[in-house]
């Protein structure tokens, strides 16, 4: 009999907490991953570069298992059909993986559980993706925080009173299920090409991120960590990103604390995927003008800090978090569109997409949310632009052809459309 150890988006041999409690089982353990066709076929683009990321990465942890004689098991289809493969193919005691906590993410894994136990599998799942999960950080009275500055108090007060130390590397750990090299579809088997992004690293550059309070709100300049992929797809851990955190920058802890603080409203309450988390906002009535959408999604309105984003965006899968402020504030309050179609759009290019964050960041923007800008609050590209890209490096590096006469007029007048955005709100919540 053997033990599985199932990656999803923790993919590395250290500071994993599954498979670290997998590897201490009484069987030997074989990992799996699952390139879910459920997954992959909502993706737009064959040269998605998360799918090239993924795949790579995949790449990587099979070589360093198989130096030591193990290796990796690898399905293109639904988890469901992976496991049923799986059953049939080996005698399985246990099945380990790190939770999830996106709705579709537990709808599946309430299913594979279903199906495991069926058949006699045990299926035991771990935290690992966070500090802390959504029961763990609540109000004197046990609800959820709805508000981000209580939580982050109480969440620093609980981190401070335990350990939450990385857990060590486990590529060496005897207990591996011993195999001959198993196989890897090539990226064209699973449907998709290969990607012009580059993907920046996982390391942290401590010199750095000293001066992210300083630095991180200006767009021109390297003063974030771009980690957010490798926190997606768990190529670096939390617990080790945290702990350096408290060391290097309170700021930017306070960044990953708005991570966790996402991913418990999510968790807590998932009518947000599709609903505002203030309910009356969705009375608002988007005018949903497919044409502006578009000019938005090219980088074409006429306000450069917005059109410089969105290249960034199509170019790169990535975008500077001030600009992601300015272009959603722009999207749902200057061209009144749904907060919904920015977030999908966002969903399809970012390489750190993440469906906590990015709703977060979206009903943030558009007001709708938990801690959001207030509703008669409208960002104005031109004063953000003064003060977080003075000298329009920024926007030059993106606008090549700003100034000149290739670069369209605002497509919509600033003074109209914020007073438009505040009468449409106004009106639709009865104030
Ligand atoms: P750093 O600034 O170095 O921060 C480190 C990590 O902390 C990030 O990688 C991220 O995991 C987390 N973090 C930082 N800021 C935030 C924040 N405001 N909210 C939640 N987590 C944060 N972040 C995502 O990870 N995925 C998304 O899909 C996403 N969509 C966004 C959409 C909008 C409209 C807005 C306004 C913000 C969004 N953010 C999202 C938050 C933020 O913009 C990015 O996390 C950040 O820009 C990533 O850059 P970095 O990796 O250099 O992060």
């Amino acid at each position: 009999q053997i033990n599985i150890f199932w990656f999803r988006r923790d993919l590395r041999l250290h500071d994993n907490t599954g498979l670290y409690y997998a590897l201490k089982s009484d069987k030997p353990v074989l990992p799996i991953f699952i390139f879910d066709t459920q997954i992959l076929d909502q993706l737009e683009s064959k040269a998605d570069a998360r799918v090239n990321f993924i795949h790579n990465q995949i790449k990587q942890l099979k070589a360093q298992l198989e130096e030591h004689g193990s290796s990796i098991k690898i399905y293109n289809t639904t988890p469901l059909e992976a496991f049923k493969s799986l059953t049939e193919t080996y005698d399985i005691s246990e099945v380990y993986t790190n939770r999830d906590y996106e709705p579709q993410a537990i709808a599946r894994d309430q299913e594979v559980e279903v199906l495991l136990k069926n058949n006699g599998i045990g299926f035991y799942t771990f935290k690992d993706q966070v500090i802390f999960e959504k029961e763990e950080i609540t109000t004197a009275t046990g609800s959820p925080y709805k508000v981000f500055t209580p939580y982050s108090r109480s969440w620093r007060e609980k981190y401070k009173a335990g350990d939450y130390s990385p857990l060590p590397d486990l590529t060496n750990h005897k207990n591996w299920h011993k195999s001959k090299p198993l196989d890897l579809p090539s990226l064209d088997d699973l449907g998709f090409e290969e990607s012009t992004i580059s993907i920046p690293n996982s390391s942290i550059n401590k010199d750095q991120l000293k001066q992210y309070d300083e630095k991180r709100d200006y767009p021109a300049i390297n003063g974030t960590s771009r980690l957010g992929i490798h926190l997606r797809f768990g190529t670096v851990g939390i617990r080790e990103v945290v702990q350096k955190a408290t060391n290097i920058n309170d700021t930017w802890l306070n960044e990953l604390i708005w991570r966790e603080f996402y991913m418990q409203v999510l968790a807590n309450f998932p009518h947000v995927v599709n609903q505002a988390f203030k309910k009356e906002y969705d009375a608002i009535p988007w005018l949903n003008n497919e044409a502006d959408f578009q000019k938005w999604c090219d980088g074409k309105t006429g306000y450069p800090i917005v059109d410089a984003g969105m290249r960034e965006l199509n170019n790169n899968g990535y975008m500077h978090n001030r600009v992601r402020m300015v272009v959603a504030s722009f999207l749902t309050k200057h061209l009144l569109i749904d907060w919904r179609w920015g977030e999908a759009y966002f969903a399809q290019k970012l390489l750190d997409f993440e469906l906590a964050s990015n709703n977060g960041g979206w009903q943030w923007a558009a007001g709708t949310g938990t801690d959001a800008q207030p509703y008669f609050r409208v960002f104005n590209p031109q004063s953000q632009t003064e003060k977080f890209d003075p000298e329009l490096k920024y926007i030059k590096k993106w606008v090549k052809e700003y100034g000149s006469k290739d670069y369209p007029s605002p497509m919509v007048e600033h003074k109209f459309a914020r007073q438009r955005a505040i009468d449409t709100y106004k009106k639709a919540l009865g104030k």
